[in-house]
């Protein structure tokens, strides 16, 4: 089992994305690798698509990679024991979301790959 890096939620394994954390950047210059559930990947891809090409947003720390930055909010939802899940925003830079979007399309190719070889 491993973590979702975003939501915390405990699952069998999750896509990998690259991010760049400015306080590991001399230890890590190539980036360190995260892991996002299904649907935390999924809520940072749409929001990466509806802001494509935007540079608005709120200044802030990304929840992500701890940049300051104009910050986007992602809708997720954190595992909860009382309730089952809790609706929580974080706020993610434009540079994470990006690379989340390449690791939404690099888990479709691989989900589609994997289903090809089951038939
Ligand atoms: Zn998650
Ligand atoms: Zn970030």
């Amino acid at each position: 089992m491993t973590d979702c890096d975003l939501c915390g939620v405990g699952i069998p394994t999750v896509a990998p994305v690259r991010i760049f954390k400015p306080k590991y950047v001399h230890s890590y210059p190539n980036g360190m690798w995260q892991g996002l559930c299904e649907p935390c990947l999924n809520a940072a891809k749409k929001v990466n698509d509806e802001n494509a090409g935007t540079s608005c947003g709120k200044a802030g720390k990304c929840d992500f990679c701890g940049a300051i930055a104009q910050l986007f909010d992602v809708d997720i939802k954190i595992p909860s024991f009382s309730k089952g899940e809790d609706d929580s925003t974080v706020g993610i830079c434009k540079k994470c979301l990006s690379s989340i979007g390449e690791a939404h399309e690099r888990w479709e190719k691989e989900k589609a790959a994997e289903e090809h070889a089951h038939h």
